[in-house]
């Protein structure tokens, strides 16, 4: 399939981890910040293409996994009101709050709905104007925009009973946030190419430059990452540290200006909770003074829960990069993809899940 095969090609990629081998005098630590990324190197094998050359730590970048236990348990308590309409992606659905999920409310007959847009929602509110209606926005800058927009056209259209659940969260501040954690390890990223394609690489600058550590921009792809890692470590072999764009065909320097207006219009900056990590300093958005009204957390008044996680698992050991899931006892054995524990295991973009799902190393889907 073109645009994706030559991405794939397996000869290319076997030269790049040569190149890669060859160019390394010590075995670096470098951290892939997607989900999505990180799936790509188990189902592809790329941990042992590399062999020992350079360790990849996987990075706390699924919006999923990294949504707290009480945002959970407030969605829960609020997709339990009888006159409401609760809105999600699929993905939400079976991440454990701390004694349930959205999916058993749903078994249970609260009305909690799968939408594929957050204009879905909007259309639905518009349809039951006797009820209120909460879509649940989870994810990165790359889905913030379309959620925004959402808000915008129920603000326009005059819709009053459409609401959003925001647990957007941001990647530089995160970035920072693993930079200074103690114990940490990583020493340089592949960042996240999605993500840029929206906000632009112009504000990973000052954090390459504060921290020395090289942060290059990456696409999705087998080959994609393997160059990223190839332009990480000549960086690091030459005492160098500088923001490169790996991701050239989908990422410009300014991003998505359109975009990124549209964010500024409806959303606020704020510190955010991150599931396994704690609160990180301007993390995250919220909906602006402008578009208060559109708050769930201002309409409806739930009280504030102390989230319980699972006490065996170690997603945020994990999500910070310092363990790997089968440091987890649980992993594979009271925790599965059936039977999980931890977000990181639910969520399809999960490390624990990618692990579970990619067991094997299937090099045979290269070309
Ligand atoms: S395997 Fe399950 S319990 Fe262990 S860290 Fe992963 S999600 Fe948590």
């Amino acid at each position: 399939m073109k645009y994706i095969d030559e991405f794939r090609d397996r000869r290319l990629a076997e030269l790049l981890a040569q190149e890669i081998k060859r160019t390394v005098t010590r075995p670096w630590k470098v951290m892939e910040v997607c989900g999505g990324q990180t799936h790509t190197i188990l189902q592809f094998g790329l941990e042992d293409l590399l062999s020992d050359a350079v360790e990849l730590l996987h990075g706390p970048g699924c919006p999923v996994c990294v949504t707290p236990v009480e945002l959970i348990d407030r969605a829960i308590a609020i997709a339990q009101l009888p006159d409401v309409i609760f809105c999600s992606f699929g993905d939400m659905l079976r991440v454990p709050g701390s004694t349930s999920d959205l999916l058993e409310l749903k078994a249970r007959g609260a009305d909690v709905r799968i939408v594929y847009s957050p204009l879905d929602a909007v259309n639905l509110a518009r349809k039951h104007a006797d009820r209120r209606v909460v879509f649940f926005a989870v994810g990165f800058e790359t889905t913030a925009p379309a959620n925004a927009m959402a808000v915008y056209h129920a603000k326009k259209s005059g819709v009053t009973n459409f609401f959003l659940l925001c647990s957007h969260v941001t990647v530089p501040p995160m970035i920072v946030a693993i930079l200074q954690s103690p114990g940490n390890t990583v020493q340089a990223f592949l960042g996240p190419g999605h993500v840029c394609s929206v906000m632009g690489w112009r504000e990973y600058e000052a954090i390459s430059r504060h921290y020395l550590v090289p942060i290059v921009i990456c696409g999705f792809e087998p080959t994609d990452l393997l160059e990223g890692i190839l332009r990480c470590v000549r960086q690091l072999e030459a005492g160098q540290a500088r923001v490169e764009n790996q991701y050239s065909r989908a990422v410009k320097p300014a991003g998505n200006q359109a975009a990124q207006m549209i964010l500024t219009d409806v959303f606020d900056v704020t510190d955010r909770m991150w599931r396994g990590i704690g609160s990180i300093p301007k993390s995250g958005y919220r909906l602006s003074h402008a578009y208060k009204q559109f708050d769930a957390e201002r309409e409806f008044e739930i009280a504030t829960t102390c989230g319980q996680e699972s006490p065996i698992c170690i997603s945020g050991q994990i999500l910070r990069g310092l363990k790997k899931p089968p440091d987890c006892p649980a992993f594979g054995q009271d925790c599965t993809p059936e039977h999980p524990l931890g977000a990181t295991m639910v969520s399809s973009e999960g490390t624990c899940a990618a692990y579970y799902k990619f067991g094997k190393v299937r090099k045979s889907e290269m070309n």
